[in-house]
């Protein structure tokens, strides 16, 4: 075959460059065939559309046309020619064709419309669907929109570390990092795991969020934000929980729980617009096939002021709507740590907008969250969102050396943890506040998908860890 530069099926759609000869590769969709002609839908990945492959039936090997199967992989010479029927603006004439690579007929995504619980046990290929192939460019297209947000207001990515020796944060719920033999474990007269032998000297885990080394950057970098993988072995079978899952922290110096509000929501709303501005044509197909509501969902979302009130307020709506009647699976009461279920129905029913709660009860916030006044709450602040419930967990941190430090021995948290955290309030503390933003459910958002295990290329969860 005559060997032409390849051309992207994303810039060819975009070309006037009739008559001249081109060169794609991508696979075979569907191909249809008459007597004469045969049609194959080629696509490469590069975007949602397929590009027209014509074939004058006449001009090739019957053999090779067989071989033309749903999943095939093929590198096509053609003519460019502007397209007479509907849809795309040009085709190809194909002059000459090779097969790349053949897919018979035990080809796994041969059946169009198949659940999302059957491509989940063939994730390996299902990113060459229609609907995860717009699912993974848009979880592209965020993961940069979310770098240059921060980038282009001042903020440095800062690597905070995946493997950690504190398990102040997450206390049962971490996966154990290990390179002792597990068939001989050594312990001491008390039957403690000795752990001097192990490869730190110490019980090591996966981290279960960056924040705390996020602080240390944020009190000499002043603004810094993390974006990595984090862990969680909670046993929440839910389709919101992934037990590895992206986080994205910024951390900001002399930001107080209002600057903190004002930059998630500024954050949220930056994101959802570039989704808007960069991933039309996959929105649309997803608006089209999985949710109805989405594209006007996303662009209300950029127009609406979040609703801001207390933690305390928002029990009080709740607890009005089971006087009212309502029926929550589990009970409402200050001090309880919301359900999903609460924190859907302050956003889809009562206020029909996002919404930030502040002042969580202090017994339901991790220790670093700056106390307020009453004794009682602590400066915390919640992003609910419609369909999700919490996008993103943050706070304004307690910032008293003697505060903290109280609050630590309270809990019973190791010093040998601590200390070095301690330090950012015994030299030169500051006020400063941060938010963690689960980089899956803003996609649950953004792409209209119902489960988180679906937004991510290859879910880790209870009993799966397949690919
Ligand atoms: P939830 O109450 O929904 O379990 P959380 O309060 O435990 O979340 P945080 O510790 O505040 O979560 O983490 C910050 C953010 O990380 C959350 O707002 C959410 O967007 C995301 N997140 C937390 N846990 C998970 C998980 N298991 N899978 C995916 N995203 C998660
Ligand atoms: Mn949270």
């Amino acid at each position: 075959m005559e060997a032409i530069r390849r051309t992207r099926i994303s810039d060819l759609l975009k070309s006037t460059a009739y008559g001249t000869t081109v060169n794609v590769r991508g696979w075979v969709r569907t191909r249809r065939s008459s007597k004469q002609v045969a049609f194959v839908a080629l696509n490469d990945g590069s975007t949602i559309n397929n590009v027209q492959v014509v074939m004058d039936v006449d001009k090739f090997d019957e053999e090779l046309i067989k071989l033309l199967t749903t999943g095939a992989c093929l590198s096509v010479n053609g003519t460019l020619v502007e397209s007479i029927g509907g849809g795309q603006s040009v085709e190809i004439q194909a002059a000459e064709i090779e097969v790349l690579g053949e897919c018979d007929n035990t080809y796994p995504l041969q059946k169009k419309g198949q659940t999302m619980e059957y491509m989940r046990t063939v994730a390996h290929l299902r990113a060459r669907t229609n609907t995860f192939g717009a699912v993974f460019r848009i979880r592209h297209n965020m993961a940069y929109a979310i770098h240059k947000f921060f980038h282009d207001k001042g903020f440095y990515y800062f690597h905070t570390p995946i493997i950690t020796a504190s398990d102040c944060e997450g206390a049962g719920q971490m996966f154990q990092v290990t390179t002792m033999n597990l068939y001989d474990l050594k312990k001491d007269d008390e039957g403690n795991i000795k752990y001097d032998n192990d490869f730190f000297g110490k019980q090591a885990s996966l981290t279960v969020s960056g924040q705390l080394e996020g602080e240390l950057a944020a009190t000499a970098l002043g603004a810094i934000y993390t974006f990595g993988p984090t862990f969680r072995a909670e046993n929440s079978n839910t389709p919101r929980h992934l037990a590895e899952f992206w986080m994205i922290e910024p951390e900001v110096a002399f930001n107080d729980i209002i600057d903190n509000m004002d930059l998630a929501e500024e954050f949220i709303k930056y994101c959802v617009q570039w989704a808007l501005d960069h991933c039309m044509e996959d929105l649309e197909f997803l608006n089209k096939m999985i949710d109805k509501e989405l594209i006007e969902r996303l662009r209300s979302i950029v127009d609406t002021k979040f609703v801001r009130l207390s933690y305390t307020e928002g029990i009080k709506i709740l607890e009005d709507a089971v006087a009212g009647g309502h029926k929550f699976e589990f009970p409402v009461y200050w001090g309880v740590d919301l359900a999903s279920e609460h924190e859907r129905y302050l956003v889809e029913h009562h206020f029909k907008s996002p919404v930030i709660l502040t002042d969580y009860p202090k017994e339901i916030k991790a220790f670093y969250m700056k106390q307020n006044e009453d004794g009682k709450t602590v400066r915390a602040m919640d992003v609910l969102f419609p369909k999700i419930g919490e996008i993103i967990g943050g706070s304004e941190r307690e910032a008293d050396y003697n505060k903290l430090l109280t609050r630590i021995e309270e809990l019973g948290i190791p010093m040998k943890d601590m200390w070095w955290y301690l330090d950012t309030r015994r030299y030169g503390s500051c006020p400063h506040s941060g938010f963690g933003l689960g980089f899956e459910r803003l996609l649950l958002f953004v792409t209209g998908m119902s489960n988180i295990r679906d937004v991510i290329p290859f879910p880790r969860t209870p009993n799966n860890a397949d690919f």
